[in-house]
């Protein structure tokens, strides 16, 4: 299949079944989810949303943020991944809002990670969900999900799999787009082993073409026997040889 009909049956799929996709991050405001974004690296949204309620009530504002203490902000994000860089971040970045940008978080990406604790994927987040910007931030789910469907070739790199996905997904898809691979990373094609039995994608997911084929089937097929083979000649040979020293043994004694 050509990798332009798996875009088009991507688009499709999504733009019918998940058509109002967003993220799980709970906030009500630029600020509260660029401060949500920030924590969530290598955490979960479910856990952000349990520490952000708390967070976003001591500290309303980017002037609030900034004056506080790293160790005051480490308290209330404690349960969270790198809770200590994290706590350090989030009062440096509330420092340049105010410092810098008056307060206000920044539109363009490339202002967006001067801030600590901002890179390319936190501020395509910002850019696209926040001024729906046409930008889609790779994280791992995207990044997996779009190299199994097919939706990427030889894509090694997150700025890889961003440069191939902005140059062939329709621009006003871009920011969905990011939460539709996200949620489908998240629930049906996961990193161990993906849910091809339930997943709807199957009939134009590359991933599923190389593994479920015929051929792939049959390989599998053989590798077992092979297996299987292997593992009753070691047994047959163990047996042998135990018996060899028995009647060795028997005859020296
Ligand atoms: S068919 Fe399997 S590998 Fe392909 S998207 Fe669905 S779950 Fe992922």
């Amino acid at each position: 299949m050509l990798k332009k009909e798996r875009y088009r049956y991507f688009v499709e799929y999504f733009s019918k079944h998940q058509p109002d996709a967003v993220t799980e991050l709970h906030y009500s405001s630029p600020f509260e989810l660029l401060i949500a974004v920030i924590l969530s690296a290598q955490c979960t949204d479910k856990r952000i949303n349990q520490v952000t309620p708390a967070l976003f009530e001591r500290f309303p504002t980017p002037q609030s943020l900034a004056t506080a203490t790293p160790e005051e902000v480490f308290t209330y994000i404690r349960s969270v991944s790198y809770p200590n860089n994290k706590a350090k971040h989030l009062v440096g970045m509330a420092q340049m809002l105010v410092n810098i940008f008056g307060g206000e978080v920044p539109s363009d990406i490339n202002e967006l990670q001067k801030m600590p604790g901002v890179g390319r994927k936190t501020a395509n987040v910002i850019a696209s969900v926040v001024f729906n910007a046409p930008a889609i931030a790779v994280d791992t789910h995207v990044f997996r999900v779009a190299n199994r469907i097919g939706l990427t070739n030889n894509a090694r790199s997150p700025l890889a799999v961003e440069k191939q996905l902005v140059e062939n997904l329709p621009q006003e898809t871009l920011a969905i787009a990011h939460h539709w691979l996200i949620l489908h990373g998240r629930y049906i094609c996961v990193a161990r082993n993906p849910k091809c039995d339930i997943c709807p994608l199957t009939w134009f997911c590359r991933y599923y073409e190389r593994t479920h084929t015929e051929a792939a089937l049959l390989k599998a097929e053989a590798e077992k026997i092979k297996k299987t083979q292997a593992a009753k000649r070691r047994k047959m040979l163990t047996s042998i040889s135990k018996e060899l020293k028995k009647r060795s043994v028997d005859k020296n004694s």
